[in-house]
């Protein structure tokens, strides 16, 4: 971990109260000064003013080392499904090791005993996912049951991916990482507690996130190019979600490495905590004696031998299977609307409306540019927020194939003097949402179908073209000018693959038609399990005990520019907040619930 120290004048009052920016200089002219004089208290005040100015202006920074290897401890207590006999019951059963999973699984291990099911394997090593060079790779090559990244086409049409493997989608994303913004925590529904929800994104930051040192050339001219266009203010390097031109942190390190969210499992109690890969559960186990509650759950293993695992009184089961996974277990256990449940012979355990429902995806626009440079960088350092709407990013392409079907129109690999470049934006509170339902009422590996219904609400393509409007400001810069390929007989000039921006940006249906053709994935699904509609604002499914889900199926929208950082701390949220919670159970409630003890499993 590296910490750096830098100073913050935080507030106005801050700068009002001590207007020495540097108060270390300042201690030592009194210092020199006194000497002179040789005036004791003088020197004793200047010392205590230097102690007052370093611990309000002082804030220590901490992140991940720029050049760490992997944290592959976790590996000393994860098995393969067809070699692990479970231990009969356990306190926490988490459905799915992905973005929340992960970092929820190892919180509760510091107390109680946990069992992670996840369904891919383990590939932080594999060097399509380590390397940000290669991170297109996973994509464009999930074509097996095991692979990393799992395909599919939204009944929209729009070409998508989600994560199959320890560490979830965070496996296979690109890295930028940036907290939510205040919509999100004001709007979701969920309980917070601002000072629980710093330390809990700070867990994960000072493990697996990194403050890039320097950016390099098309990071570099994309951060100049949003500031010119008045994506303003410069706010440099900053975590938080403020609006402007920012550098964010991103979960490859300065050497490209990736470190997901697969390492946060390093932080568990390893006494604690079970964690099984190709483990694919089938659906919920409830037990309705009392109230209806969850009490395990059926999953299988790589040969198709079921197993059945259950929680202790007092656990609970907690599905962080993301926003395709966890809808799709609920209905496939018997959670969901009644009259769908009953035409695809599901037995109804309770009716649940809305499991399904409001599933939204942030649409991507933005044009692919040829460009007369061979570029060094791949991936994402900076977002530029605008007030109106849209976040915009842009990414060199790495050269990987001729055909990139998450990449609208990206049909070449550029010769090897130039790059491909992509300047894009996301809208960041699309209104249009659509439904996930069962594609196989029996069987969890095949993907349920599910609909965006991207742009069917006139509020997202008027956000597009504001985005619109950003991108041709960008485009208009000085800073992309070297970008634009030299011509002796008309003025230098881009070189598009695929549609440049509509020419006429009051002529509404040319945006519109530049909207539609454009859209692709963020990748950054949502909805389908949320807040006040399925679970309520501590994540409990409503009307079923001993079941929670953790993860962005519970978001109504996606959180800052993109949504990792959230989720990463939402799992240590909430793994944190059961751990309080439970604490305050009498001693005698507790004596009669649980014991803490190690596992007492038949696993080496
Ligand atoms: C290509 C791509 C690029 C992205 N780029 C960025 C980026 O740069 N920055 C950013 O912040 N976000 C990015 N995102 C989005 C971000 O990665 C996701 O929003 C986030 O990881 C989702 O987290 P989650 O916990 O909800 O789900 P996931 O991380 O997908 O976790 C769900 C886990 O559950 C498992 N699972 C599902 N069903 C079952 C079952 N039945 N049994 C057992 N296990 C199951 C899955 O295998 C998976 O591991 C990107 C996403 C993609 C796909």
């Amino acid at each position: 971990m590296a910490c750096s120290f830098s100073y913050h004048m935080q507030t106005k009052v801050n700068q009002l109260f001590f207007p020495f920016k540097d108060p270390f200089s300042f201690y030592i002219l009194v210092l020199n000064n006194m000497k002179r004089a040789n005036h004791q208290m003088l020197r004793e005040a200047a010392l205590f003013y230097l102690v007052i100015c370093v611990g309000l202006q002082l804030k220590v920074v901490c992140f991940l080392q720029p050049n760490s290897l992997p944290d592959e401890s976790y590996l000393g207590f994860t098995h393969e499904a067809t070699d692990f006999f479970p231990a009969e019951e356990y306190d926490y059963i988490i459905v799915g090791g992905g973005t929340a999973g992960c970092p929820l699984a190892a919180t509760l291990s510091e107390k109680y005993s946990v069992l992670l099911l996840e369904r891919g394997g383990v590939a932080s090593s594999d060097p399509d996912i380590l390397h940000e060079n290669r991170s297109l790779n996973p994509l464009l090559y999930a074509n097996h049951d095991d692979s990393p990244a799992q395909n599919f086409f939204s009944e929209d049409g729009v070409f998508n991916t989600r994560g199959r493997v320890l560490g979830g989608s965070s496996m296979i994303n690109f890295g930028f990482y940036s907290r939510a913004d205040d919509y999100f925590y004001q709007n979701s529904g969920i309980e917070w507690d601002m000072s629980a929800v710093k330390s809990a994104y700070e867990w994960v930051e000072n493990s697996i996130v990194t403050r890039t040192d320097r950016l390099r050339r098309w990071q570099a001219s994309t951060y100049n190019a949003f500031v010119e266009a008045g994506v303003a203010p410069d706010n440099g390097f900053i975590l938080d979600h403020v609006q402007g031109t920012k550098i964010g942190g991103s979960t490859y390190d300065d050497s490209g490495r990736r470190h997901g969210a697969v390492e946060l499992i390093s932080k568990a109690n390893p006494e604690n905590l079970r964690v099984v890969i190709h483990a694919t559960v089938d659906r919920v186990l409830f037990s309705s004696s009392n109230n209806l509650a969850a009490v395990g759950v059926k999953y299988h293993d790589s040969k198709g031998t079921q197993h059945e695992v259950h929680v202790k009184r007092g656990g609970e089961v907690i599905l962080s299977a993301g926003a395709i996974g966890s809808p799709q277990l609920l209905l496939l256990s018997g959670l969901g609307p009644e009259s769908s449940l009953s035409s695809q012979k599901i037995p109804v355990v309770r009716d649940l409306p809305f499991v399904g429902q409001f599933m939204a995806d942030n649409p991507r626009n933005g044009v692919n540019l040829l460009v007369p440079v061979r570029l060094p960088d791949v991936g994402v350092r900076v977002a530029g927020i605008t007030e109106i709407g849209p976040y915009v990013e842009s990414t060199a392409v790495p050269r990987v194939s001729s055909i990139i079907p998450f990449i609208p129109f990206l049909d070449l690999i550029p010769p090897v003097n130039l790059s491909v470049v992509v300047v894009g934006g996301k809208v960041s509170r699309p209104k249009s949402t659509g439904s996930l339902n069962l594609a196989s009422s029996v069987d969890v590996t095949v993907s349920p179908k599910v609909r965006f219904n991207y742009y069917s609400r006139t509020e997202d393509i008027l956000q597009c073209g504001n985005l619109v409007e950003i991108l041709r400001k960008v485009l208009e810069t000085q800073a992309m000018e070297e970008y634009k390929f030299p011509s002796i007989l008309v003025p230098n000039y881009f070189a598009y693959i695929g549609p440049s921006l509509p020419e006429d940006s009051s002529d509404q249906e040319s945006i519109a038609i530049f909207c539609r053709k454009t859209l692709s994935t963020f990748w950054h699904m949502h909805g389908g399990c949320l807040v006040n509609k399925v679970v309520d604002s501590r994540l409990k499914v409503i009307g079923v005990d001993s079941l929670r889900v953790v993860d962005a199926s519970t978001f109504f929208n996606s959180p800052g520019t993109n949504p990792q950082a959230t989720i990463m701390m939402l799992g240590r949220y909430i793994g944190e907040k059961i751990l309080n919670e439970r604490a305050t159970i009498s001693f005698f409630e507790q004596l009669k619930t649980h014991q803490t003890c190690p596992l007492q499993d038949l696993n080496p």
